[in-house]
């Protein structure tokens, strides 16, 4: 497995994937080593050896909830004295473990998450990289207080510490990578913790919580509860808590929020990352190989069921037919189905409420638009990918998470309606743009709010420590996981002032 997953982030993007295995080009490339191979294919053995238990559990009561958050209150005074070293020592020895066991973690990721090899891989490298990347911004930011300048006889000091009791609640799309990016971000900047992870995937969070406190971080700091919305409720509620980091819908978003603001006593920040209804831009000076091998990629992998994903395509209208009949083809090639088998594509989705949310989109799109392209999927819970073009943007008015990719055409000289519209939606998460004329590009970098944009590539799988990752807007409160500013939103500052 050390062949596969490396702390390097810089070249995170260019280790070699089991899927890679099987496309063409790489063999034709010849650019797999013999030993990569080899370790790759123990690798999809042992996954495939892996047994996972996927009885349910338990959810909590919110006596529970409650009594998590009073034994993290507890637990706060200790971790948070803990030297930033250790602290930032535990989440090492974690993104260690995660590593040595990635053959269960992925066959967890796949089972209760429904991931695909490609994607339960690269899951788990960025959630090994929030680990390490965490603890190395930890030790500079917590390691020492910063010494500020001050008139002879008087020393200024500013120290970063724990606020309290962090909730972090975490969704079912990266039940491990954002769970433990939430959970070791908080911890690192010396809070305690109650996770509630999405009722959809428990099991990843109770053995990534179990495997936290196998590298040291005490039982008192770290509490698991799980749960549906209800629990988060009271957790969000609760009197006692001194921050809540959440990654899910707008909609859940503003009710923490308002929970938030309700309550008596200390002001509780959130940090919250929600959706988006993300858009690509390509004009007629984009390599339609490429742009057609970039939409399929940002909308259809992982089903289409990450925040990032792209949902409405503007296409200049004079390649448009072209474009489109590039980027069907593209998606005809892929293959949906059992996320176990190598070759598969696009896994099932998360629940059978998804797909019929989505079967109802489908169907709505179908008699208000007009059809592209729809894939063959199997029975269950499976979505097929699909293409419908809209007249206008303002068709598409929610968020849609699953495979379904709506396009606009625009004419060039109406590319200032084109960002008017994107404006419009609210969302500011990604933005992709595929375009050879370096005016147009800069004009749309410097108009747009997005939190990621992405040019002349995929607008998916932000790399930790290389693409900090949030949005503004109805796309969240604008922090950045992953990024070098990240932790300082989870800690208060101390100011010393000593006449001396
Ligand atoms: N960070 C992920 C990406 O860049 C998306 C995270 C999410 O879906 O919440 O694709």
């Amino acid at each position: 497995a050390d062949l596969i997953i490396r702390p390097d982030h810089a070249h995170h993007a260019k280790i070699p994937l089991p899927g890679d295995l099987f496309a063409p080009e790489r063999h034709n490339s010849g650019g797999i080593e013999f030993g990569e191979r080899a370790a790759l294919g123990r690798l999809l053995t042992d996954v495939r050896a892996e047994t996972i238990d996927l009885k349910p559990v338990t959810d909590a009561t919110p006596e529970q909830a409650g009594a998590a958050i009073a034994a993290a209150r507890a637990g706060f005074a200790r971790w948070s004295r803990t030297p930033a070293a250790t602290r930032a020592a535990a989440l090492e020895q974690a993104a260690h473990l995660l590593e040595s066991r990635s053959a269960h973690f992925i066959a967890l990721l796949q089972r209760e998450g429904g991931k695909t090899l490609d994607d339960a891989l690269s899951e788990l490298r960025e959630a090994a990289d929030f680990c390490r990347y965490y603890a190395a911004q930890g030790r500079k930011l917590f390691g020492h207080e910063s010494v500020m300048p001050g008139p002879t006889g008087e020393s200024n000091a500013l120290a970063m510490r724990g606020r309290g009791v962090f909730v972090a609640i975490s969704p079912w799309n990266f039940p491990l990578a954002i769970f433990l990016g939430q959970v070791t971000a908080a911890l690192m900047a010396g809070n305690s913790v109650v996770a509630k992870p999405a009722e959809q995937t428990p099991r990843i969070a109770l053995e990534a919580v179990r495997l936290l406190h196998e590298v040291g971080i005490p039982a008192s700091a770290l509490h698991l509860v799980i749960g549906d919305g209800r629990i988060g409720a009271v957790l969000t509620a609760h009197p006692d808590i001194a921050g809540v980091v959440f990654t899910g819908s707008t909609e859940v978003a503003r009710a923490i929020n308002r929970t938030l603001a309700a309550k008596d006593g200390p002001i509780v920040p959130l940090i919250a990352e929600t959706g988006g209804i993300n858009a690509m831009i390509a004009d007629a000076t984009a390599l339609p190989e490429q742009v057609a091998d970039d939409v399929v990629t940002s909308a259809f992998r992982s089903a289409g069921q990450r925040c990032s994903a792209l949902r409405l395509l503007f296409v200049q209208e004079d390649v448009a037919d072209r474009m489109i009949e590039m980027i069907a083809g593209a998606a005809r090639e892929l293959r949906i189905g059992d996320p176990g088998e190598v070759a598969t594509h696009v896994g099932p989705v998360i629940d059978v409420e998804a797909k019929q949310r989505l079967d109802a989109h489908i169907a709505r799109m179908k008699s208000e638009a007009r059809l592209h392209f729809a894939g063959v999927a199997a029975e269950g819970r499976f979505v097929a990918p699909h293409i419908f073009e809209l007249k206008e943007a303002s068709q598409l008015t929610e968020e849609v998470f699953g495979p379904i990719l709506h396009v606009v055409r625009y004419r060039a000289e109406s590319l200032e309606r084109v960002l008017q519209a994107i404006e419009r939606t609210g969302y500011g998460l990604t933005l992709g743009v595929h375009s050879r004329i370096d005016d147009t590009v800069e004009a749309i970098i410097d108009r747009v709010q997005v939190g990621n944009l992405y040019v002349n590539r995929n607008m998916i799988g932000a790399v930790v420590g290389v693409q900090p990752f949030g949005g503004n807007g109805l796309s969240g409160t604008g922090p950045k996981a992953g990024g070098p500013h990240y932790l300082a939103r989870f800690a208060t500052e101390q100011t010393v002032t000593i006449n001396t």
